[in-house]
């Protein structure tokens, strides 16, 4: 029997919708299938893949939330709020997140995006530390840690570079230093199809893109003489851009004031709100009867694995309707043309695994089960060793 190198490739972004629209890769990976996304966005999906748990058990939800006991690691922005309007374009902010994260030690992915300054001051933030090492996601394991365990040879993407030079790695990993093991990140199709998803052609082309290299690299890797297991994996997919809704506008004609009356993350899709005075709530609530969206029950936080008992990332959550984006939000004070994050249900939100091998009975149905088709495969390489 031939060794077998396992080679799962993360393409972020790459929705069902997307993938069964372009047919992409169909005949080098006939195994296929639509996957239910995690509710929230990359930040609550990809911990949940690289550790098969919900963001309620790994902790990662949202990438700002409500400091504990008013102790944000970014009090010190409260005196610097007056110059908001001076880091307010995105090079700057992006420059401002990389001298912040430097400071405070962050080796995560970590980035202000447009959160007000004064907003900043009564927050703090979830991804400070690389989730794909060993350790990451401690006390919950991680993709690192059981590979690290198995006595593997494995090669896992560096997150920070481009996808050109992951591949290349990945390439390299597999036919220099005889990794068997290899989990590919990519992300650059994110931020293109935010831009282009409404037009089908510049995706194909795009797409083609990703054939070509995929298709390269499994030449390279056959030419081993081993056998090659090719698994492409999606966080979630991409909806168009169907209108804007100005939440925090809406809040602030009722006479809501943030910081005094209740606080806020807005995210694109989601409005997360903590209430700090008693009447907050009902106030908020009122204040958005007619916005296009929907509160998301107790019931529901449970179902998609975001029930937090400390309500860390918010006591009430606001979900806008597919397609319709918070403008201005705290990660961009423009809408996007395609936007995640909506609802799970969404035709657009779905997820996607593509694979020119059958997924060994294992059922995937979420995200998080990938987790445990790379695991089994971790288990079947061992025996093979
Ligand atoms: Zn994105």
């Amino acid at each position: 029997m031939k060794n077998t190198v396992e080679v799962f490739l993360f393409v972020d972004a790459l929705g069902w919708e997307i993938v069964r629209r372009h047919k992409f890769l169909a005949d080098l990976l006939p195994y296929r299938q639509r996957v239910d996304m995690q509710f929230g966005y990359s930040c609550s999906a990809i911990p949940t893949i690289l550790s098969g748990e919900r963001p309620d058990k790994h902790g990662h939800f949202c990438l700002f939330y409500k400091a504990v006991d008013g102790k944000s690691p970014f009090s010190f922005f409260k005196y610097f709020r007056w110059l908001n309007f001076l880091f307010d374009r995105g090079r700057v902010r992006h420059q401002l997140s990389k001298l912040v994260g430097k400071l405070k030690g962050y080796d995560g992915y970590f980035q202000l995006y447009t959160v007000p300054f004064d907003h900043l001051a009564k927050l703090d933030y979830c991804e400070k530390h690389d989730i794909f090492v060993p350790g990451g996601l401690a006390p919950v394991n991680n993709l690192a840690d059981v590979l690290l365990a198995s006595g593997l040879n494995y090669h896992i993407s560096n997150w920070r570079k481009s996808e050109i030079y992951n591949f290349e790695a990945a390439r390299k990993a597999v036919t220099e230093d005889g990794a068997e093991f290899v989990f590919l990140y990519t992300a650059g199709f994110d931020g293109f199809a935010h831009d282009n998803i409404t037009d089908d052609a510049l995706i194909g082309g795009r797409l083609k893109w990703y054939e070509q290299k995929i298709k390269e690299l499994y030449a390279a890797l056959t030419a081993t003489g081993k056998e090659v297991h090719l698994t492409v994996i999606s966080d979630h997919g991409m909806t168009p851009l169907k209108g804007t809704f100005d939440l925090a506008g809406a809040l602030a004609a009722a006479g809501l004031v943030w910081g005094k009356d209740f606080i806020s993350c807005l995210d694109a899709t989601l409005a997360r709100f903590w209430f700090e005075k008693p009447d907050a709530a009902d106030r908020v609530v009122n204040a958005l009867k007619r916005a296009p969206g929907k509160w998301i029950s107790k019931g529901q936080c449970k179902f998609y694995g975001i029930d937090f008992a400390d309500h860390r990332y918010g006591e009430a959550i606001f979900l806008m309707d597919a397609g319709v984006q918070i403008s201005p939000c705290d990660l961009g004070r423009k809408p996007l043309n395609g936007m995640h994050g909506f609802s799970p249900e969404d035709k657009d939100s779905y997820a996607a695994i593509l694979s020119n091998t059958d997924f060994d009975k294992v059922q995937i149905s979420h995200v998080a089960d990938y987790f445990r088709l790379m695991t089994r495969r971790i288990g079947q390489l061992k025996e093979q060793a």
